[in-house]
């Protein structure tokens, strides 16, 4: 395993960690509501749970984070981490990106959540970038779910393959609905990334 590997940039958010159903659990004692009162086809910032009144999303991130453990405790997507094992045993380099330290003051706290949280659950990776510039850190292939990150990383070149959630429907693909149409998508953008070839996202890219 060295920089000639195919690398594979992982968002975790969404892709690999069940956030949205954690975060559903934790705003509903916060908000002081139902959860079943919380719908589950959310967009990018929660929007849709009335977070706004209550102070916003910074302040339910803070104490999702500092008094939940909401990055130590999430479940993993289903087979994410199982996949992410065969990928790496096929030694495709899996390096996890995350925009996780968006907020100032908790670092420690999500730093070492996330740590646990990857070794716990048995997740293999070579590189693990806290930042929000995803394009930066010269992944081949990106999966990723939020609409803007997508947006962006397509915007510089990037072959990024979308992990459907309710955030991000209407985006045009390649993208893969669960991690076992996943497994597959990547072992394809291995192959093309091998070969020279490019049935999976189309026409050369800038970048
Ligand atoms: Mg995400």
């Amino acid at each position: 395993m060295d920089e000639s590997s195919f690398i594979l940039g992982v968002d975790l958010d969404g892709v690999v960690g069940d956030f949205y159903g954690v975060m559903r659990q934790i705003a509903a004692e916060w908000l002081n509501k139902p959860p079943e009162s919380l719908t589950k086809e959310v967009s990018y910032g929660l929007g849709e749970w009335g977070i706004a009144e209550f102070g916003g999303y910074d302040r339910l991130h803070r104490f999702a984070v500092t008094q939940r453990n909401i990055f130590r405790d999430m479940l993993p997507i289903e087979n994410a981490p199982a996949v992410l094992r065969k990928l790496s045993s096929r030694g495709i380099r899996i390096r996890i990106i995350t925009h996780r330290l968006f907020l100032k003051y908790s670092h420690r706290n999500t730093i070492t959540q996330t740590v646990e949280w990857l070794d716990n659950y048995d997740i293999p990776y070579w590189d693990l970038c806290f930042m929000n510039d995803k394009g930066a850190v010269g992944a081949h292939v990106y999966i990723d779910d939020a609409p803007e990150n997508i947006v962006r990383l397509r915007r510089h070149g990037c072959r990024t393959i979308v992990f459907t959630n309710s955030t991000n429907r209407k985006l045009p693909g390649p993208r893969a609905d669960s991690w076992l149409e996943m497994e597959r998508l990547v072992m394809e953008a291995q192959t093309e990334w091998k070969t020279g070839t490019l049935d999976l996202f189309g026409a050369p890219t800038a970048g």
